[in-house]
């Protein structure tokens, strides 16, 4: 790689001198890594037989994100939160992370330090080593593409494929959030805003929104206590919203399901967004992603040892639908017992 990130001699970053910086601030030494960030590759031990866990996310400026409604420190979290999320979904521990960027023409290096803040306050919790990356420069945009590695015990990863008849549906946490804070976001400014009731919305539910969209929690300590436990036959993390989730742990497990909309978790906050816009909350949480929660299925044998640790573990689930026979399709209840097929509405990125 040259030295210098963009092509033209106007660049004001540099190569190296940016890589030192991120590794003086970002990288710890940890006798797990024999060698992180300053030679070719790096290099890790783990202990005996632990099956190791991979994930690897690009974004992209313009597609996944945008400079006018998220500071590069809220990107670097995003980018990362998505990461933790699928080892999280695979029930595993995240240990290391490799993070490979191209730099536009108008990117600075206090950009790159902000994304890179960011990037690890998220990390920071689950004791997350920085081992490597790359560095390029691009020529419309930012990229981001990070690789995450974590650990599951043998035999303990959680798959989509997992979900038998007569199992429980769960979700952790609330979804629909996160669609609610980018919808606000996107809104126009206040005074050209003519919602005629979107005053009567609060600014704290409103922040909590926008929280839930810049600065997603991915359930790792959830994810983790769903492996060890054996509690879920299978898991997924929601990314592209509920439905489409839902869907890949049906196709995945030859399984249908019955979704029952009155029991979706929905915060106070996304449900006052919902009514101030005329908007119904199910929709929002039926397609929203990027919630970043768990969802899962539970054998009926253990599900209440699974209710009793949650309340002990402080930790937020939902039953939300129970597993049928693959020619039952995906249904949804409505109150007064209305049946609906479930029509797929997540996020696709090529139509
Ligand atoms: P090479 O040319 O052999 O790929 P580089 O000069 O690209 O080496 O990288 C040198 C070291 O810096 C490597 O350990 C690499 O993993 C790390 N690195 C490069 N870019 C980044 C980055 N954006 N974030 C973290 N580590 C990086
Ligand atoms: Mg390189």
């Amino acid at each position: 790689m040259a030295s210098t990130v963009r092509p033209k001699a106007r660049s004001t970053i540099h190569e190296f001198d940016l890589i030192h910086a991120l590794h003086q601030r970002h990288s710890r030494r940890t006798p797990l890594v024999i060698q992180g960030i300053g030679d070719d590759a790096a290099v890790i031990t783990s202990r005996a037989g632990q099956w190791t866990v991979l994930t690897t996310d690009l974004l992209t400026e313009g597609v996944h994100f945008d400079l006018r409604t998220a500071t590069m420190a809220d990107i670097g979290f995003r980018a990362a939160a998505a990461n933790l999320s699928d080892v999280a979904a695979m029930g595993g521990a995240p240990q290391y992370l490799l993070a490979a960027l191209a730099i536009p023409p108008t990117g600075s290096r206090q950009h790159v330090l902000h994304l890179y803040q960011g990037m690890m306050a998220a990390c920071r919790p689950h004791h997350i080593q920085l081992i490597g990356g790359d560095t390029s420069a691009s020529r419309s945009g930012w990229f981001l593409s990070l690789t995450l590695i974590g650990m599951v015990p043998p035999r303990k990863a959680l798959f989509r494929r997992g979900a038998r008849i007569g199992d429980f549906l769960y979700v952790t946490g609330t979804i629909g959030d996160a669609l609610a804070g980018l919808q606000l976001l996107n809104e126009p400014p206040p005074r050209a805003n003519h919602h005629p009731r979107a005053a009567t919305f609060s600014t704290r539910h409103r922040q909590f929104l926008i929280g839930r969209h810049r600065r997603p929690t991915a359930r790792v300590a959830e994810g983790r206590w769903l492996s060890t436990h054996r509690f879920a036959t299978s898991a997924i993390d929601i990314s592209d919203g509920l439905s489409g989730d839902l869907r890949h742990i049906c196709e995945e497990s030859h399984v249908g399901v019955e979704l029952d909309l009155s029991a979706l978790p929905l915060s106070t906050a996304c449900r006052a967004y919902a009514a101030s816009r005329k908007l119904d909350p199910v929709d929002l949480a039926l397609t929203g992603g990027e919630d970043y929660e768990l969802l899962f299925t539970v054998s009926p044998r253990q599900r209440r040892r699974l209710e009793q640790s949650a309340i002990e573990r402080g930790f937020s689930l939902t039953c939300i639908g129970t597993i049928h026979p693959l020619r039952f399709g995906m249904q949804t209840l409505s109150p007064h017992d209305r049946r609906h097929r479930l029509a797929n509405r997540s996020y696709e990125h090529f139509t």
